[in-house]
């Protein structure tokens, strides 16, 4: 897949042989003209690389780059001309990950770009590498460490109670199936356990109220009249 570069410059020369240049380099290209509409762009396009002027109208690439920190990780490299403040561009108050002075060759620009896209892929597959490593599983809002009983909804952290990540989990490794109650207790509870089915009822609407955007109609944990429950393949 081409990787898309998001071009931030108001000068409509300059724009456009960007954007030809990095065509011809094989990515796909969204552009911008000024601070608002980057942020626009970058929005809907998810770039995997921004092309940032400092000197924009309405609102500065200082400031566009700030804001698309706040929101994502995405690779800023600013163009800049002699005398701004380098040091505060790339340093952690804006954010920014490599610079380059105007005016400067098609060629130099090209190396930093695959330079910067190179090094978010090594990024990724290690951070891919280490989620293999500590066996993560995924399903719909949840994503489970396993090893450390670490869940995450939508990005949040959430506390279980021990029964609640023992259900969670069995549901889970079993999803698309439906699970009758007496099965969830057995395999949750263990076959001595003195409750009634009630019990796996009552910790189903726990996990509901932990995992569901709307815990009254469930969509990833819901209910198989007559049979048990199931957790929804998605
Ligand atoms: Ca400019």
């Amino acid at each position: 897949m081409k990787a898309k570069v998001l071009v931030v410059e108001d000068e409509e020369v300059l724009l456009s042989t960007l954007k030809f240049n990095l065509e011809k380099e094989g990515y796909a290209v969204a552009t911008a003209r000024d601070g608002w509409e980057a942020l626009e762009v970058a929005g809907a396009e998810k770039p995997d690389l921004v092309i940032l002027d400092i000197m924009l109208p309405e609102l500065d690439g200082i400031e566009v780059c700030r804001h698309l920190r706040r929101e994502s990780v995405v690779p800023v490299i600013m163009l800049t001309a002699r005398g701004e403040e380098i040091d505060r561009v790339v340093g952690l108050e804006v954010g920014a990950d490599d610079y380059v002075t105007k005016p400067f060759s098609m060629r130099e620009l090209m190396a930093r770009v695959r330079a910067v896209l190179r090094r978010v892929a090594l990024d990724r597959e290690a951070a891919a590498a280490s989620t293999r490593d500590t066996q993560v599983v995924e399903a719909g809002p949840v994503s489970i460490d396993a090893g450390a009983r670490r869940v995450r909804v939508r990005g949040e952290n959430v506390e279980l109670r021990p029964k609640e990540f023992d259900l969670l989990w069995l549901l889970v490794q079993n999803r698309g199936m439906v699970l009758s109650r007496d099965l969830i207790l057995e395999k949750v509870w263990g076959y001595d356990f003195p409750g009634d089915t009630r019990t796996v009822d009552v910790h189903i609407r726990w996990l509901r109220e932990k995992i569901e955007e709307n815990p009254g109609q469930p969509r990833w944990i819901t209910t198989v009249r007559g049979l048990g429950y199931r957790f929804e393949p998605g």
